[in-house]
């Protein structure tokens, strides 16, 4: 993919960038490896005091940013802000935490005493989307910096601005040369930093279809991996609900960032006695959503972030529309310039149809009724995905014991999927493996190293 910067909302060319040689990327490659070597000794209160810098920093250019980031992927203006605001927050999150989720961990032993020491591992790279430009990369790149390692980030080739401005924000603060780099690499290099011996680990978020070829990488290397993957949440309403309020939510998880979230909610899985009630609410508010310009703040529904995504979107919808699904709102795209598509309620989506185990990434809801909470079950753990999940009932009890029959990484009970610095994030099945957020997100790339001394 050539890595050119389009506005989604206009498809104005805003930049195209070179990218880097293969001989330049090992030289990337030798940068961090070289600063690896002084960041390792340097003390976690200088390690914070970067990070706590580049807060600082990301909040007192948070509008310039906010702009960045809605002119290059599309994001809503107001959702641009709120990330920024989110990104200082994990940065700060890891940077006075870390002390305390790397203190060495005693291992209670009869005759010895032993203790566990979490030490760097050296250079890590990321491979990044372009859904969140800036959390993404604050999620990956911050608890690694803390952590003691060097961080290399290849970001998605759609937001080449997003990934310069974060790679000169750190330099903004005076983080040491080398200890994060951004890289500009055709996926093709992407090879060329794992198999490098100085390379200990990558972390890749996107879909399955990179993450797999990332991880034969790795795997073939010998080197660890992190991947975060995509999702098709399930959002279950039992009977036991306020129909209105959870149609309030489902608006909301599923119209996150235009619909482009790993962890919105996908699959509305509605038991049948409130069924129609929810599918005449839910469409009610999805046919209310503004279309328009992502920098207007009275827009609440944004472009995707390229024409390619929303032809790929209109594909999938046609291909279950083809396979007898039915439309209950849109199922096309506007007649207006840019990456625009109409919001979509499906039902009668069926296992024999191909979109019924894909990610719809976009302003597309598929609703199934089903008769009970056993079936709701059995219809949400039907897909090779487990990111995230929602379950909304009265009965906290029964949410809960809902919540853990559920095959994801993360359930949230009368809430749709939220991230949260300080919750762990992640997925199993073809969701992915590794842990972001929390203190699980640090202690992916460390060696926790057993030092043990016979009494
Ligand atoms: P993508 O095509 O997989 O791209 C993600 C990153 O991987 C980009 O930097 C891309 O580079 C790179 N890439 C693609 N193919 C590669 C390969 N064969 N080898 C090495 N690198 C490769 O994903 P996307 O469509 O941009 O992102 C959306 C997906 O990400 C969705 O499935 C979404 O659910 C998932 N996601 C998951 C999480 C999570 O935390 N679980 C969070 C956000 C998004 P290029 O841009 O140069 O192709």
């Amino acid at each position: 993919m050539a890595i050119i910067s389009i506005n989604p909302a206009t498809g104005e060319t805003l930049l195209t960038v070179d990218p880097l040689t293969t001989e330049q990327t090992i030289a990337a490659i030798d940068r961090a490896d070289g600063a690896y070597r002084d960041w390792k000794m340097t003390s976690l209160d200088g390690r914070k005091s970067f990070l706590l810098k580049f807060a600082q920093r990301l909040r007192s250019r948070s509008e310039e940013l906010a702009h960045l980031i809605t002119r290059e992927m599309g994001k809503r203006i107001s959702e641009s802000r709120y990330e920024i605001e989110y990104c200082a927050k994990i940065s700060e999150f890891y940077a006075n935490g870390a002390q305390k989720f790397l203190a060495d961990e005693p291992v209670p032993v009869d005759d010895a005493d032993a203790f566990i020491q979490y030490a760097p591992l050296g250079v890590i790279m990321g491979v990044m989307p372009w859904n969140f430009p800036f959390y993404q990369v604050v999620r990956f790149a911050t608890p690694n910096i803390m952590a003691g390692n060097t961080v290399l980030v290849k970001h998605a080739s759609n937001v080449p601005q997003c990934a310069r401005m974060i790679e000169s924000l750190f330099h903004e603060c005076d983080l040491p040369d080398g200890v994060y780099a951004n890289l500009f690499i055709p996926s093709e290099l992407v090879e060329v930093a794992v198999s490098d011996p100085r390379v200990q680990g990558v972390s890749l978020t996107g879909s399955e279809r990179a993450g797999a070829s990332v991880a034969a990488m790795a795997g073939q290397n010998l080197k660890r991996s992190v991947l975060e993957l995509g999702g098709n949440d399930p959002f279950i309403v039992l009977d036991d609900v306020d129909v209105d309020e959870i149609a309030d939510l489902a608006i909301k998880g599923r119209i996150v960032n235009a619909g482009q979230s790993c962890v919105a909610s996908k699959r509305f899985i509605v038991v049948k006695a409130v069924a129609q009630q929810f599918i005449d609410a839910f469409k009610k508010r999805m046919s209310q959503l503004t279309l328009g310009d992502p920098t207007d703040e009275a827009t609440t529904l944004g472009p995707l972030s390229t024409e390619a995504a929303a032809v790929n979107l209109l594909e999938q919808v046609q291909s279950s529309i083809d396979a007898g699904a039915t439309i209950v709102l849109g199922g096309d795209r506007p007649d207006r310039k840019g990456a625009y598509f109409n919001p979509t309620i499906l039902t009668g989506v069926t296992p024999d149809m191909p979109t019924f185990d894909q990610e719809l990434f976009g302003p597309v809801a598929t609703v199934y009724v089903v008769d009970n909470e056993a079936e709701a079950i059995e219809l949400a753990n039907h897909s090779t995905y487990g990111l995230g999940g929602s379950v909304f009932c009265k009965d906290i009890d029964r949410a809960r014991r809902a919540a853990r029959q559920i095959e994801s990484g993360m359930v949230f009970i009368n809430q749709p999927t939220r991230s949260q610095a300080e919750l762990p994030f992640g997925g199993v099945k073809k969701s992915g493996y590794g842990r972001e957020l929390s203190r699980l997100g640090i202690l992916e790339f460390v060696n926790k190293k057993l030092i043990h001394h016979r009494k």
